[in-house]
């Protein structure tokens, strides 16, 4: 192709070899320490994504505050990846961090509740409603043991998922559709059972290919974000999640609702803010303000129906929980988070922020009359370099340029701007300064301009 989304492939290229070059000159210390310290991992990354960033290499943090991160070539970083939504509330946010230091003493682990644990069962409830509470460590698991519940009270195999999901490393959500067919992703590591026994794929937005897939009577839940968030930004039709809700019910399959990334939203997710009722709710990632923590809960019918079926199966393993969850410090962690970081103030700062970015990166795409778009879900801000919208995962993988994309984020990041690998997502937390946007607003301009 002479060009992607637009650029001319020549252009492209300029601007990739200078600013490789620009990073490089910019971090000897990290390419040296890289040199000498990297080789006990696996590939030299301590975790296998790590591997995806586009960079050179990768930089070394020293330290992070708020939405800046210092590498410790002394280059200051405005963070708008933060973590991927692990520190979307803003890195170590100031309650947290003192109930990190106060809990750090008094046991770190012990498969034991503590008086935090029933406050922040208090406090789920009131920000996401009246969910049965089980606390996990990462959202895969919250995912997985939502899946276990849905099939055993169910009694059917298979969990519908929308092609180009993420929900996590949760095997039954690895399928998507290769000509109208549900396959295993490409890509997987070892695979081997047949994961399409257990799951089916249809495309976001499609009630009818929904309606299809249930009417098989094998589905045991549809597992689906409220908005694909992982698949650049996919926004649900007008009256999609209300045919979902509905056709679910008919059916008799289970609803379950990943606001991971959707708690971007506003206060108790999108699910709140746009009246959604799932069966079982899932968050993670930033809901302990950074504490590797995830939630998961089922409306009160769903906990009978799951008590009832509890009682009829023999004791032991179930094949929900970690040993690890539910600890001491990821309740300190959640308790705070919940009643004093997850605030409607925060929120209000965070949507504000995110609308100045969305609209003067629209300016500049706009201006340089690039094919271009921007799709904003509160918090989470993202530009896309193809036309939109976008109405499923086929045309979100279609849009997707990873070439151009590598450049861009190197390029941004040599302005200082830090955005998330793999697409094009950016995060407004309580701390991100106008300031912080307008520069990033800036970078994105100047590489338009040397684009178009
Ligand atoms: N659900 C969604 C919607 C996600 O985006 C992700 C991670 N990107 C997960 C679940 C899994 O989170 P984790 O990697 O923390 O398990």
């Amino acid at each position: 192709r002479t060009s992607l989304a637009g650029v001319p492939r020549g252009r492209l290229q300029a601007l990739e070899a200078r600013e490789k070059s620009r990073f490089i000159a910019n971090r000897p210390r990290a390419a040296e320490a890289l040199a000498r310290g990297a080789w006990p991992f696996l590939d030299g990354v301590p975790m296998h994504w790590m591997r995806d960033w586009p960079m050179p290499h990768l930089p070394l943090v020293s330290h992070a505050k708020g939405a800046s991160l210092t590498d410790i070539d002394g280059n200051q970083l405005h963070d708008f990846c933060l973590g991927d939504t692990g520190s979307m509330f803003g890195h170590s946010p100031e309650p947290v961090a003192e109930a990190i230091r106060r809990q750090a003493g008094n046991g770190l682990t012990y498969m034991l509740p503590t008086e935090d644990a029933l406050e922040a069962g208090r406090l789920l409830t009131e920000r996401f409603g009246p969910f049965r509470w089980q606390i996990a460590t990462t959202a895969t698991d919250a995912n997985r043991f939502c899946i276990r519940v849905a099939r055993a009270l169910t009694d059917r195999p298979k969990i519908l998922v929308f092609n180009g999901c993420y929900h996590g490393t949760v095997d039954d959500a690895m399928v998507e559709l290769a000509d109208g067919r549900t396959v295993a992703r490409r890509g997987l590591v070892g695979q081997v059972q047949d994961l399409t026994r257990g799951a089916v794929a249809c495309e976001f937005n499609d009630l009818e290919g929904v309606e299809t897939a249930l009417a098989a009577g094998d589905v045991a839940a549809i597992l689906t974000e409220p908005v694909m968030t992982n698949s650049c930004m996919v926004l649900p039709a007008p009256g999609f999640h209300e045919g979902l809700r509905d056709l679910s019910r008919r059916y008799g399959a289970l609803l379950i609702i990943d606001e991971t990334h959707t708690i971007s939203s506003g206060l108790g997710g999108y699910t709140n803010v746009h009246g959604l009722e799932p069966d079982m709710f899932v968050a993670g990632k930033c809901v302990a303000g950074g504490m590797p923590t995830a939630v998961w809960g089922m409306t009160n019918d769903l906990a009978d129906r799951f008590h009832a079926y509890d009682e009829t199966r023999p004791p032991g393993h179930s094949g929900m929980g970690t040993t690890l969850s539910a600890n001491p410090m990821q309740f300190a962690c959640l308790r705070a988070t919940l009643s004093e970081v997850m605030t409607a103030a925060n929120y209000a700062h965070m949507e504000a922020g995110a609308a100045r970015l969305s609209a003067g990166l629209r300016d500049a795409i706009e201006r340089h009359a690039a094919p271009w778009h921007v799709v904003r879900v509160g918090a989470r801000v993202e530009f896309i370099c193809a036309p939109g919208p976008l109405r499923n995962g086929a045309e979100a993988a279609l849009a997707h340029e990873p070439e151009l994309e590598g450049v861009i984020h190197t390029a941004l990041l040599n302005r200082g701007c830090l955005i998330a690998p793999f697409h094009n997502m950016m995060l407004v937390s309580p701390a991100t300064t106008n300031d912080q946007i307008d520069r990033l607003v800036d970078a994105f301009d100047e590489v338009l301009t040397e684009f178009f």
